[in-house]
């Protein structure tokens, strides 16, 4: 499946609050993006919360919502799933204003919120029939649909247990199949991963890719950044603004100025090596990491590697080892965070 892309979108003062004024795929001629905000915004009292907030995100994307706690990320998803009218600005869903959405097009819409709403006195069965039938999920194949979703969170051993009888932790895991049983072409997913264990993580996600692959559009806020990886399309909230909005490799760039490349040396490098290595096309910045490690930012690592480690040779000094730096996430996302401050 194609990467989203995300145009930028200018300001619209005529536009009425929470009006979707027009199909939004601003005559490019294909079906309406699955969400599109356009310089959304929602405040409570006098104060902005959410503001400015520009986004297209085609069907069949996986976008990630990470940022510091309270920044905004739960706001924008009721701005998209229409718990919230935005305040300025609009949003829409398939080209339909969310917040005046009809019950039965709300169902293009699943949403699985930090709090799941279940039946204490109901078993995890009965919870995620109900779901299904006030879904409209047809009674043909509605048994193997519920298996499959409860193997898919690994409840189907416990199947029959009351709700309250369940962990905090499989309340959420039955709240995700729930929220995904009626196969909505849009999910809105607060913390789908939050208490799960990292096996069962990675099995969200493969199937998160799977939806995505099938055409599926999923919005994803996760404290987890290392997920922003897994995602097609990363937003990075602070104070209720997008800071950086991209794929995984554009928030690397934004957070670094560049890939990043490392190479250690049988010698210690001098500084008049490091300086020359920043001639080179391409590189950024050249430091010294620890010992014999030298930290290169570069445009594209791929094309800057052998570039480097034959530079090196050439004056005199040997790659023991070089090779593009996996990312941290978190070290990304502190950085961009930072940045964003004023
Ligand atoms: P977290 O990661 O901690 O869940 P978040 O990024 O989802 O936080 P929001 O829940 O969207 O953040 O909240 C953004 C800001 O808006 C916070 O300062 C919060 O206190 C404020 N806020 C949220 N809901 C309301 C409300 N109903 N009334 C007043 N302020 C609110």
């Amino acid at each position: 499946m194609a990467p989203t892309t995300t145009a930028p979108v200018t300001q619209d003062g005529d536009n009425p609050a929470g009006a979707a004024r027009r199909d939004p795929h601003d005559g490019h001629g294909g079906p309406a993006a699955a969400v599109w905000c356009r310089a959304a915004g929602k405040k409570f009292g006098d104060d902005w919360v959410v503001r400015g907030l520009d986004l297209r995100l085609e069907p069949g994307t996986i976008l990630g919502l990470i940022g510091p706690s309270g920044c905004g990320k739960t706001t924008t998803v009721r701005l998209i799933n229409g718990v919230y009218r935005p305040d300025e600005g609009a949003v829409s869903v398939f080209g339909e204003a969310p917040s005046t959405m009809s019950n039965r097009r709300r169902a293009t819409l699943g949403y699985l919120p930090q709090r799941p709403v279940l039946f204490e006195d109901l078993s995890l069965w009965e919870n995620l029939n109900f779901h299904a039938s006030l879904n409209g999920v047809r009674l043909r194949g509605r048994r193997r649909r519920l298996r499959h979703l409860l193997e898919l969170v690994d409840l189907h051993d416990d199947a029959g247990k009351l709700v309250r009888q369940s962990s905090g932790g499989m309340q959420r895991r039955l709240a995700l199949a729930a929220t995904l049983v009626h196969q909505p072409p849009l999910l809105l997913l607060a913390e789908p991963t939050a208490g799960i264990d990292p096996i069962l993580r990675q099995r969200f996600w493969d199937h998160f890719r799977d939806l995505r692959d099938d055409g599926h559009t999923l919005v994803v806020t996760t404290q987890h950044v290392g997920e922003a990886a897994r995602c097609d399309v990363v937003g990075l909230l602070a104070e209720g603004s997008l800071a950086a909005l991209g794929s995984p490799g554009d928030l690397r760039r934004a957070a670094y100025g560049g890939e990043l490349i490392e190479v250690e040396t049988d010698r210690l490098p001098g500084e008049d090596a490091l300086s020359a290595l920043c001639d080179l096309d391409g590189v950024h910045r050249a430091e010294l990491v620890s010992g014999r490690r030298i930290r290169i930012t570069v445009a594209d690592a791929g094309a800057a590697l052998a570039a480097v480690v034959q530079h090196l040779q050439g004056s005199g000094l040997h790659a023991v080892d070089a090779g593009e730096v996996g990312v941290d996430y978190d070290d990304v996302f502190i950085r961009l965070v930072e940045q964003a401050q004023p």
